[in-house]
């Protein structure tokens, strides 16, 4: 096994062995780019290292032979007295990770070698310089001394010279401070700052070892769902200087705008400064496009070098260069990270410049970035106070008066307030509360947290782990840095895409990604906006090539044109619960109450019309697209008071004595109807079997319904579906009844209907018996969010309520079952039912309605299996359009 690659010998497709810095350090090598000479230590060798605590015996030798080569070829050695040979290592693992040990540069100075760089450089005070960068970087990454120690003594040697930067102190002073700084390492470690350049070398590989196990790498990682034993490569790199002088600086840049996705000069540039100094912030830098002032021939070949990755990488790529006298030097590049916005303009304008097909531009973009796309935003130009940021936890822009407690949130929006629920943490107790607001803010805990976990699951805006905001409950006040204070009732803006905490109302624009999907905004228009632009054409790609077609849930006809106008192929899944809720209830009540046979037609039959009215209505928003209507499925209790309130009502009339005979009714229902766990009890098709006519009042509206709009030469496409079917015989038994009901209709109209009859899977059961059950069915539907919930053995709300968090904590889930589909155990079932239903009826229509129908990982799963459709909520609906078109480009 070979653990160490000179840069020479990698490329940027080994990230597992040697790390994303390592491949693309390799890969900038090999394109014959100006990259100092070096060398990678495999993952492979820290993996080794994490399991046994020592390095593998063959890696000092190949570290030696590497140094070896490395010598030769820079003609001189490592810490050399007269003449050193200066080293950075560097840390690098295949996702870039922060909480990982920071880089070490200048490894190899010493007293001695210090005087030997001075001498060559000519420059005593960049090597003096040098010298204490390394023994406060290795000091504090390496030997693990507190950073601020450092810090404080170079500010008061700033102080005591009357210097106000750090380039204004001159080399007596810097050598002042490396004494200093080595006093500080002797006095917190008791051990002197090691002196051979070697062992320097070695404790800091070791120490990039140690930090991939460090909390907060171990953190991110869980959050992330990085896996915990990829280790971490380590980059042996010779040093190049950009502290050399007026001649030398050291920048950061981008190819392109990670904000916009515009071409241009992007970066910043710092003259006589090493390595971080550019972000740290330290000292001013100046825009990248002024270095073609400063130094123009380096400015130039920068320029050269950047087009070169673009096209070479097709891609955004950021870069890390240092100029040493004049000379360019490239440190780093990687695919950039970059905003939604731009990544969709960065598509389309790569497949534009002929760099990349429109497959690919798919893979350039994601559901989740369309999504953060369709959420309102704050209008960028308010002027308006920024009290704090946090982690951008859940997206969305809310508006509203801070309120400390559920309590409040709920009293306040009842009356009709708006409010943000501000709390240190959540926790089950305050579910109401955030149900109630606008959206969700808290000054502890991370994207895991129970507030960005529920707030997710909810679609509700939330802003979570926004530290430096004090949050007083008790005092219904939270206090900013600046010592803003906020009390109960004032107004408060959060941002959930940005994490930004605003004091005051900022103002909501709606999304222009919207407003196009709505046909408010034309892709083709000259002055259209360019994100649409960009949008419209990956959306057509998708269309293009996708084979899942894409419905949505939806119940009435409004949502049904909306779906229709976001591109939804049809309806997968029209709840037909919600047309007997308001004042339908009381029908559906006097239907329950129902003792005797006549009673109960007649509430039917009370029924009916309006169930046909609202069928009537969804079939002309629908027309010649299929609908699929699902017949009665919750609990009946669902339909009554609620247990307690009619309790005390009924307690509280008798006390009066005067009762009212249909509450004592409605109560004695209440109680018999009650579950202990309606979610497994009488619902679904056992409704329609119980009670006798309920199905078939419902199929009569559907078929009347649909006769009508023929006859008003519609193209109605009806399809009946029975929930929570868990054996093939209740299925024949509704189908029997139905069929007889659209037969007659179909006679009484004089048309042919073409309804099809198929079912739901969301029983374990069903999933198992899918192939006796496709006999009488046309259709299969999964229902993935009850066979979650039965496949597991919990309901959805208690889960996300209560143990969820600990779960994620734990590395149980990574994500919500609810989410994402589970693969392994819930995805294997519908795997199985689909080839099982196919093998029995080889026409067998295949879809699946829930949450998981937009879920962007899910619906890759679902084109895997090899549905037809997925139907998702209307606002999801283009995010699976896409995600259907990346599964299958
Ligand atoms: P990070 O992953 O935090 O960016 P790097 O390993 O890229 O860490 O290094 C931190 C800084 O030090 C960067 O600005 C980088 O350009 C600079 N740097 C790293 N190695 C060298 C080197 N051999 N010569 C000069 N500067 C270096
Ligand atoms: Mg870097
Ligand atoms: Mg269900």
């Amino acid at each position: 096994q070979k653990f160490v690659y000179d840069f020479t010998e990698g490329n940027k497709d080994l990230k597992d062995l040697l790390g994303g810095k390592g491949a693309n350090l390799a890969e900038m090598t090999n394109l014959g780019l100006p990259v100092p000479p070096g060398f990678t230590i495999t993952t492979e060798a820290c993996k080794v290292y994490l399991e046994s605590g020592t390095e593998p015996a063959a890696l000092r030798d190949e570290v030696s032979t590497h140094l070896d080569a490395l010598e030769r070829k820079m003609a001189k050695k490592l810490g050399q007295a007269d003449d050193p040979l200066l080293v950075s290592v560097r840390s690098g693992a295949k996702f870039s990770m922060p909480g990982m040990m920071d880089t070490v540069l200048n490894i190899g100075l010493s007293d001695e070698s210090v005087r030997g760089l001075a001498a060559q450089s000519g420059d005593e005070r960049f090597a003096w310089d040098s010298y204490r960068r390394l023994i406060q970087m290795f000091g504090k990454t390496v030997l693990a001394v507190d950073g601020d120690l450092f810090e404080e003594a170079l500010e008061e040697v700033k102080q005591v010279t009357g210097a106000t930067t750090d380039v204004d102190l001159g080399a007596p002073e810097l050598e002042q401070l490396v004494e200093r700084f080595k006093g500080i390492v002797v006095k917190e470690t008791g051990r002197d700052f090691p002196q051979d350049p070697r062992e320097q070398m070695d404790l800091a590989v070791r120490a990039v070892f140690d930090s991939w196990n460090g909390d907060r790498a171990r953190l991110y990682r869980r959050q992330e769902r990085i896996p915990h034993d990829l280790g971490t490569a380590v980059n042996i790199c010779s040093m190049v200087f950009g502290n050399l002088g007026p001649d030398s600086g050291t920048g950061v840049a981008f190819t392109r705008d990670p904000a916009s996705g515009h071409q241009g000069v992007y970066g910043d540039y710092l003259q006589n400064a090493q390595g971080e100094d550019v972000v740290a912030g330290i000292r001013n830098t100046v825009p990248l496009a002024d270095l073609e002032q400063l130094d123009k021939a380096s400015y130039d070949s920068l320029m050269q070098i950047m087009e070169t990755l673009e096209t070479h990488y097709k891609d955004l790529c950021d870069i890390e260069f240092t100029v040493e006298r004049g000379k360019l030097w490239m440190l780093q590049t990687r695919v950039g990270k970059r905003t939604a916005a731009a990544a969709f303009r960065i598509a389309t304008q790569l497949v534009d410049q002929g760099l990349i097909d429109e497959a690919e531009a798919l893979q350039r973009v994601n559901g989740a970035q369309l999504a953060q796309l369709m959420f309102p935003r704050f209008a960028a130009d308010a002027a308006i106070e920024r009290i704090g940021s946090g982690i951008a936890a859940s997206p969305g822009a809310a508006v509203g008066k801070a309120v400390f407690d559920s309590y409040t949130a709920i009293k306040w929006s009842r009356s009709g307030e708006q409010v943000i629920l501000i709390r240190r943490e959540t926790n089950p107790d305050d579910l109401d509360g955030m149900l109630a607001a606008e959206g969700i803010l808290t000054s502890r805990g991370g994207k895991t947290s129970h507030a960005a976990v529920v707030a997710r699951g909810m679609g509700k805006t939330c802003v979570c782990g926004a530290e430096e905001l004090e949050v007083d409950t008790k005092r219904r006040r939270m206090t900013a840095p600046g010592g803003t204070v906020v009390e109960e009732g004032d107004t408060v803006s959060i941002d959930g895409s940005s994490g930004k905490v605003y004091l005051g109302e900022v103002p909501v624009v709606p999304s222009p990604v919207v407003e196009y999907f709505e046909g408010r905004m034309h892709a083709g228009a000259d002055d259209a906006d360019e994100l649409v632009k960009a949008v419209h054409r990956v959306m057509a790609y998708a269309d293009r090539v996708r084979r899942l077609r894409v419905r949505a849930n939806a119940d009435n006809a409004e949502d049904a044109s909306r779906a229709r106008r976001f591109g939804a192929q049809g309806i997968g899944l029209c709840r037909t619960e919600h047309m007997f809720l308001g004042e339908r209830r009381e029908m559906v009540e006097r239907l329950i109450l129902a003792d005797t046979d006549s009673e109960r037609d007649s509430a039917l039959a009370g029924l009916l019309p309006q169930q046909k009215r609202d069928f009537v209505e969804l079939f002309e928003a629908m027309d010649g697209l299929p609908v699929t209507v699902r017949l009665l499925d919750p609990p009946l209790h669902e339909f009554l008071p609620d247990i307690t309130e009619l309790s005390v009502r009924v307690a509280l009339a008798e006390s009066r004595k005067d009762a009212n005979e249909n509450d004592l009714r409605l109560l004695q229902a209440v109680h018999r109807l009650h579950e202990q766990n309606p979610m497994l009890g009488l619902r679904g098709v056992r409704l329609g079997l119980v009670i006798p006519g309920l199905f078939t009042m419902q199929v009569r509206a559907i078929a009347e319904a649909a006769a009508e709009r023929k006859a008003a030469k519609g193209d109605p496409r009806a399809e009946i579906m029975i929930p929570l079917v868990g054996t093939v015989q209740e299925l024949e038994i509704v189908r029997e009844d139905a069929e007889k009901v659209i037969a007659e209709i179909e006679e009484t109209y004089g048309v042919d209907l073409k309804l099809s009859l198929g079912t739901m899977i969301e029983l374990p059961r069903a999933a198992l018996t899918a192939g006796q059950i496709a006999e009488s069915a046309d259709f299969f539907s999964f229902g993935t969010n009850d066979l979650t919930q039965t496949v597991w053995g919990f309901s959805r709300d208690d889960v996300e309520a209560s143990f969820f968090t600990a779960y994620l904590e734990k590395g149980i889930f990574g994500v919500s079952p609810f989410e994402t589909i589970d693969k392994d155990g819930v995805g294997a079932l519908v795997r199985d039912a689909v080839e099982a239903g196919r093998a029995t009826r080889p026409d067998l229509k295949l879809g699946v309605c829930g949450e998981h129908g937009g879920d962007p990982e899910s619906v890759h799963f679902f084109h895997e299996v090899g549905l037809d459709y997925v139907s998702c909520s209307p606002f999801r609906v283009p995010v699976a359009r896409l995600e259907a078109g990346r599964a299958a480009a």
